[in-house]
């Protein structure tokens, strides 16, 4: 049976790194809507130059749009064993057609993790944030100027603005945070404390999902 998990939290709250972690760690495909939509920017994809605007305001990007990117990215074989989702769903018709897609698709289980870290705190991480500017690899607060992966350049993610920051964390109020209350009544959902070092939520979260898994695969629940 394979480890599907959605990785919920507020933007800075460490989704993108710790769903790296543990794609790395159980060998899965983690699926960032966010990278891809950044990636089909630099590949000039139709799809994604539309969603540039919305992006650089910090809005949400329709939710057709998304589900065909999500159902188009579950529907290769690498996402076959399982996957991390990572910024997707956002908002609870995002959730619901989730749902369909993974009951169409026979994919078992959805472990929902809510990573949580107080608004205060996500300021913060969110001003100081740096990405690389040609792989995207989110950089670490000790990287200095250049990404440990390529060499390349690190920057301000363009919607980090202290603007477009308070935009997207009154996003994630109103049209993501209502997906935890979906989500909370499953048997699958568990939240993690995000506000401490990297490596222990990392730590918490590998215990977390895999105690989450028993539940799941008892229930044999398809959501
Ligand atoms: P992220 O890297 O996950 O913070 O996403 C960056 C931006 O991409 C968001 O602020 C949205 O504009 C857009 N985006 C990414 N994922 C979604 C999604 N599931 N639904 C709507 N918009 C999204």
């Amino acid at each position: 049976m394979g480890l599907n998990v959605i990785m919920l939290g507020a933007p800075g709250a460490g989704k993108g790194t710790q769903a790296d972690v543990l794609a790395r760690r159980r060998s899965l495909p983690k699926i960032s809507t966010g990278d891809i939509l950044r990636q089909g920017i630099k590949d000039e994809l139709p799809v994604a130059l539309v969603a540039k605007a919305k992006m650089d305001r910090g809005e949400l990007v329709d939710d057709e749009t998304m589900v065909a990117i999500v159902r188009e990215r579950l529907g290769r074989p690498d996402a076959d064993a399982g996957f991390i989702l990572d910024g997707f769903p956002r908002t609870v018709d995002q959730a619901r057609a989730l749902d369909r897609i993974i009951d169409d698709r026979g994919k078992g289980p959805l472990i929902v993790v809510d990573i949580v870290v107080p608004e205060g705190e996500l300021v913060r991480r969110l001003a100081s944030r740096r990405i690389c500017s040609q792989c995207g690899e989110n950089a670490g607060p000790t990287d200095g100027q250049s990404c440990l992966r390529c060499g390349g350049a690190l920057i301000q993610r363009p919607d980090d603005s202290e603007s477009v920051v308070l935009e997207r964390l009154g996003v994630y109020a109103r049209s993501t945070k209502p997906l935890v209350d979906y989500y909370r009544v499953r048997p699958t959902f568990r939240a993690v404390n995000g506000a401490q070092a990297p490596d222990l939520v990392a730590r918490d979260l590998e215990t977390t999902i895999d105690e989450a898994a028993t539940v799941g695969g008892r229930a044999g629940m398809g959501a």
